[in-house]
C-alpha cells in the first residue's frame, strides 16, 4: 500500500483499551481498517489534527425495533379504568405494527438510524419481525421489509446486523392474537429458507461488509420447542448469532413454568441453547443461579434500561451478572429514547436506587476509572461481541468506527484526562457528539448528517399521514 492511501487522525484524547491517552495518532488503510497507533513525532505530524476533540470507539446498539419510533410519546396515558402495563402498551404497539406500510417502515427506520448515528451509535442489531402483510399474506418478496430496513441503514451509513425474527404463536395455550399475524411464519423450514434468501441478497450486494444477518426466535412464548430447536440448529450450522427476548416480564416466566416446568433461562440452559452466540435480551426476572448459567455459558445479556423503565419491566441484575463475568451489552429497544450512554449509566443508577449504595457495579474498585470503563464497554465492545462484529474498540485490524466529541461542550467541559471517561459516561449530552465515522468514512461532520433535513422531513410526513 502506498503511503498516500494511508489516512490518520490526531485528537486531543483517544480512548484505547479503556484508557484515555493524549498525543496518540491512529491510521487506517484505504478500506478503513486501523493499521497502527503511534506516538512517534513523524507520524503524529502527518495525521489530521482533531483539535478540541476526544475520540472514542463507536457505540453498538444491540437491540432495536426501528418501527416503534412512530409510537414515541403516543402511549403515555391509561385506557379508561385500566392499569397500564407492558401488556397494554403492547396492544397499542400492535395497532401501529399492523397498519404501517413498507414505505412508512422504511422512513421510520431511516429516522431512527439517523438519530442513532447522531448519538454516537455506529452499529445496530435490528430485531426485525414485521415480515408479512397485515392479513398475514406474504409479499411477493418475503424479505421486502427486511431489505428496506437494511437499505435504510446503509443509506444513513450505519453498520447493521438484521436479526431476522421467528414468530409462531401468541403463547402456550393462547388463542391467536390478530396483532401478531404480520410476524408469523408457520413453519421453521420456511423461516430458514426466507433467512437464506436474505443472507444471499446481503452477500450479493456485500454492502462493504457493513450488513449481516442473524436469527432471533422472538421468545420462549412465541415459538414451540421444536421450532426453536430447528432454528437454533440452523444458526449453529451457519455460525449466526441467536438473539431472544428472555424474562422481560414475570408473566413470561409463569407461562414458561406452566409449559416446561422451568423459567426461561433455566429451560434454555437445559436445552443446550446458551453459549457464546446466544444473547438474552432483557433477562430481568432471573434468579442468581440463572445469572450464573448465562455468565458461565459465555452468553451475552442485552439490557435496555431506558426502554425497560418506560415499559415498567424492572431493572436487570447487572451486579449479579458482572460479578460472574457475564457480557452485558445495551439496546435502545422501543426507541422511547435513543441514548446508549443513558442506558449505560442506568445499569448502575437503577441498582443505586434499589440498594441505597453508590458504585454498585465495581465495589472492589482499585482504580478511579474502573466503573466508567466497565459501563463504556457495555455500550461498545460488549455489544460487538453479542453481534459478532469486529468493532467496538480502536485497535489494529478493526474498522475505524469512532465518535469525535467536543471537549468544549458544557456537558463535559473542564474534565481532566483522567476524569474524562467518567464525564462521558455520566453526563455526556448528544450536543457533544460532533463527528461520527464508520469504517473510516465520515458520516456525521460537526454534528450534521448530509441527509438530515430530507430524512426529518420525510419522517414528519409519515407521522402526519399515519396518525392523521
Ligand atoms: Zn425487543
Amino acid at each position: 500500500m502506498s503511503e498516500n492511501a494511508e489516512r490518520g487522525w490526531l485528537p486531543d484524547f483517544l480512548l484505547i483499551n479503556g484508557e484515555i491517552k493524549s498525543g496518540t495518532a491512529f491510521f487506517v488503510d484505504e478500506s478503513g481498517i486501523i493499521t497502527r497507533l503511534s506516538q512517534a513525532p513523524a507520524d503524529v505530524g502527518r495525521a489530521q489534527r482533531l483539535k478540541g476533540r476526544a475520540v472514542l470507539p463507536g457505540l453498538v446498539n444491540v437491540h432495536s425495533h426501528t418501527f416503534q419510533r412512530v409510537i414515541r410519546g403516543r402511549t403515555e396515558w391509561r385506557n379508561q379504568g385500566q392499569r397500564d402495563t407492558f401488556w397494554t402498551w403492547r396492544e397499542k404497539m400492535y395497532d401501529a405494527a399492523t397498519r404501517l406500510t413498507p414505505e412508512q417502515i422504511y422512513q421510520a427506520a431511516k429516522a431512527a438510524f439517523l438519530e442513532m448515528l447522531l448519538s454516537g451509535i455506529t452499529t445496530v442489531g435490528e430485531f426485525h419481525y414485521l415480515h408479512h402483510q397485515a392479513d398475514g399474506d406474504r409479499y411477493s418478496d418475503p424479505n421486502l421489509i427486511g431489505k428496506l430496513v437494511i437499505q435504510a441503514a446503509r443509506e444513513v451509513g450505519l453498520r447493521i446486523v438484521l436479526l431476522r425474527t421467528a414468530y409462531l404463536r401468541a403463547g402456550y395455550g393462547k388463542a391467536p392474537n390478530p396483532g401478531q399475524t404480520r410476524f408469523i411464519t408457520g413453519d421453521a423450514a420456511t423461516f430458514i429458507s426466507d433467512t437464506e434468501e436474505l443472507s444471499g441478497w446481503v452477500k450479493k450486494f456485500r454492502f462493504r461488509g457493513e450488513a449481516e444477518v442473524g436469527v432471533a426466535p422472538h421468545s420462549v412464548r412465541a415459538v414451540t420447542r421444536d421450532y426453536l430447536l430447528e432454528i437454533a440448529d440452523y444458526a449453529r450450522q451457519q455460525e449466526l448469532c441467536l438473539h431472544m427476548h428472555v424474562s422481560e416480564q414475570p408473566g413470561e416466566n409463569e407461562a414458561c413454568i406452566q409449559e416446561y416446568g422451568a423459567s426461561p433461562v433455566t429451560w434454555l440452559e437445559r436445552m443446550g441453547l446458551l453459549g457464546p452466540r446466544f444473547t438474552a435480551v432483557h433477562a430481568i426476572h432471573i434468579s442468581e443461579a440463572e445469572a450464573g448459567f448465562l455468565a458461565d455459558s459465555g452468553s451475552s445479556i442485552c439490557a435496555c434500561p431506558t426502554s425497560e423503565r418506560n415499559l415498567a419491566d424492572g431493572a436487570v441484575r447487572a451486579d449479579w451478572l458482572l460479578a460472574r463475568g457475564a457480557n452485558i451489552c445495551l439496546g435502545s429497544d422501543s426507541q422511547i429514547q435513543i441514548d446508549l450512554l443513558e442506558d449505560a449509566r442506568l445499569l448502575e443508577y437503577d441498582l443505586r436506587m434499589q440498594q441505597l449504595e453508590r458504585v454498585v457495579l465495581d465495589p472492589a474498585a482499585p482504580g478511579r476509572e474502573r466503573l466508567s470503563q466497565t459501563l463504556y464497554q457495555t455500550a461498545s465492545k460488549s455489544g460487538a461481541k453479542s453481534l459478532r462484529q469486529n468493532v467496538g474498540e480502536l485497535s489494529v485490524g478493526k474498522p475505524a468506527d469512532f465518535v469525535g466529541i467536543d471537549l468544549d461542550d458544557l456537558s463535559v467541559a473542564g474534565a481532566s484526562r483522567e476524569m474524562l471517561l467518567a464525564n462521558v459516561v455520566f453526563s455526556l449530552e448528544r450536543t457533544a457528539v460532533k463527528d461520527v465515522y464508520v469504517g473510516g468514512r465520515c458520516v456525521v461532520r460537526d454534528g450534521r448528517h448530509p441527509l438530515q433535513e430530507s430524512i426529518t422531513a420525510e419522517f414528519k410526513r409519515v407521522q402526519r399521514e399515519f396518525w392523521g
